[in-house]
């Protein structure tokens, strides 16, 4: 009998026999979901439950599974340190990991050769491995990477694109809601709002999102991908990393469909190839860098950050914000459990590198309260490319920055009473004053060269003394 973990919910998975899905609700109680986030596991787990192949057991723990007699004795590779390592206990038969596109020893192969590790050559690789998108041995159209044309701003009128695939609840949605008010009641805390459900729990309704996302979304992903538009939650983007993440949707399919539709003529190159770009790419990327990097990677902390969560981002609750920017972030987070990328990395993420949190408490917040965090996904893209906690090991340079940018590739600012132009006085921006005081908190950075043009300019500022002094006594954002 297969072990089925809860991220491997899919075909993709199945090794061949009966199979054997713990249901551990005890999850819940050990850490503080967003609520949705807790409904959509439970629901995909619930509805995996009833194919006719699956045995579902409730556990009060995985440690059960050393007590029972299951007879589970086989196992796709899981996905986090802590499960790789039950199963071992466990003495499974373990195939090789699932779920990318591309094995463990594609990886290594690629580590093994590189000089040093960059996204840009891993991606290529894979395209080439891959055949994807390739006319012989050059992309299609001459160009690997189509950036140029891929980072509008939000575009002045709405964007003209037909809404995302959003699932019709049904009776397994109600009983889940149910299972989790009980939980409520004996004291189990989440965040965030409770539902309707945005995001595919079951292999057919992922099939159902893959495709509305494909004919209706994709040829429009790519120009606006970068910027944030604050009418559109979600934008042209796929809002499939949950049902990925779950396992009820295999990436190279996803990819396959893209570049289909791109051969076809429903989708333009730019867009088709920015998608293929995060999911071959990023996505494959971040899941060999968490084993690559080891265990210990989630608790570095290069720049000595150790303030605390503030409660406004531990409790989403944005009441006390005057930041349109953060504020905005927040309530959309608490009421959708998700935000598009730009969001996470250059307003929530950025927040939290200028403001020294805590690098560990930042990652499993990210975890927590987004649908799709899982504890592989998070340590590379947090740790490492939000708030260079590594030490830069995975980018060049922090990604932070101030109003400027924000202004540019957002529209939150002209509904915003602080000015991003303004770095000290009343109105001063948080980001703008926060950039600057970042760099001056961190030294170290100096001897970056990519940082030299950011510290030529801290040096010239002539109101530094007043702006420390501003942030120094900051308490409200
Ligand atoms: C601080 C931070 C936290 C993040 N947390 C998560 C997370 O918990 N889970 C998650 O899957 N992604 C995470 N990402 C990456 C990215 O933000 C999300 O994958 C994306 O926003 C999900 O929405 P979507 O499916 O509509 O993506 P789209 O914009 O439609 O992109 C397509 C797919 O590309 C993949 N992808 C793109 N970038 C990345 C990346 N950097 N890492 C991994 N996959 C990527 C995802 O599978 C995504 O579904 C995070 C990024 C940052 C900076
Ligand atoms: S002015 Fe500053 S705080 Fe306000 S929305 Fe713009 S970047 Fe955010």
């Amino acid at each position: 009998m297969q072990l089925l973990f809860a991220d491997q919910l899919g075909p993709h998975f199945e090794l061949g026999g009966g199979i054997l899905l713990p249901i551990v609700k005890n999850q819940f109680r050990k850490r503080r979901y967003h609520r949705q986030k807790a409904h959509l596991i439970l629901y995909a787990l619930r509805s995996r439950a009833q194919d006719s192949n699956v045995t579902a057991v409730e556990l009060a723990s995985y440690r059960d599974l050393f007590t029972g007699d299951f007879g589970a004795s086989e196992a796709v590779n899981p996905t986090s340190y802590p499960m790789r390592r039950l199963a071992e206990a466990l003495e499974l038969k373990i195939s090789p990991a699932r779920g990318f596109c591309s094995t463990e020893k594609d990886w290594s192969d690629y580590a093994a050769s590189a000089k040093r590790l960059r996204l840009e050559d891993f991606y290529r690789r894979q395209r080439t491995r891959l055949d994807l998108l390739m006319d012989g041995d050059q992309p299609v159209g001459g160009e690997w990477n189509f950036d140029d044309q891929n980072r509008l701003p939000p575009p002045t009128e709405s964007l003209d694109v037909l809404g995302p695939w959003l699932p019709k609840e049904d009776e397994l949605d109600k009983s889940v809601r149910a299972e989790l008010d009980e939980l409520e009641s004996q004291g189990v805390k989440f965040v965030g709002k409770d539902g309707p459900r945005k995001f595919a729990g079951s292999r057919q309704q992922a099939l159902q999102a893959l495709s509305h996302f494909i004919e209706n979304r994709l040829d429009s992903f790519g120009p606006y991908e970068d910027a944030v538009d604050q009418r559109s939650w979600a934008m042209s983007h796929s809002l499939l990393s949950a049902p990925m993440n779950l396992g009820l949707l295999d990436p190279l399919e996803v990819v396959r469909a893209a570049e289909v539709a791109y051969q076809q003529g429903k989708a333009r190159l730019q867009s088709v190839e920015g998608f293929i770009r995060q999911i071959v790419g990023w996505r494959d990327y971040v899941w060999h860098l968490y084993w690559h990097f080891g265990e210990d990677y989630a608790n570095k902390n290069e720049l000595g950050a150790n303030n605390s969560l503030p409660a406004f981002m531990a409790e989403l609750d944005s009441g006390q914000l005057q930041a349109n920017c953060l504020s905005s972030s927040i309530s959309d987070l608490a009421e959708n459990a998700w935000l598009h990328h730009i969001p996470r990395l250059m307003i929530l993420g950025n927040h939290a590198m200028q403001r020294g949190y805590h690098p560990a408490e930042v990652n499993n917040w990210f975890i927590d309260a987004f649908v799709d965090g899982t504890p592989w996904v998070m340590p590379a893209n947090t740790i490492g490319m939000t708030l260079y906690a590594d030490g830069g090991l995975m980018s060049t340079k922090p990604y932070a920055a101030g109003g400027a940018y924000l202004s540019k590739m957002t529209n939150y600012c002209g509904d915003c009473p602080l000015n991003p132009k303004k770095r000290v006085g009343e109105d001063a921006c948080p980001f703008t004053a926060g950039y600057w005081n970042f760099l001056d908190k961190n030294p170290q950075l100096k001897s970056n060269h990519r940082m030299f043009n950011a510290y030529a300019g801290l040096r010239k500022l002539n109101d530094l003394d007043q702006l420390r002094q501003q942030e120094a006594e900051r308490n409200s954002f």
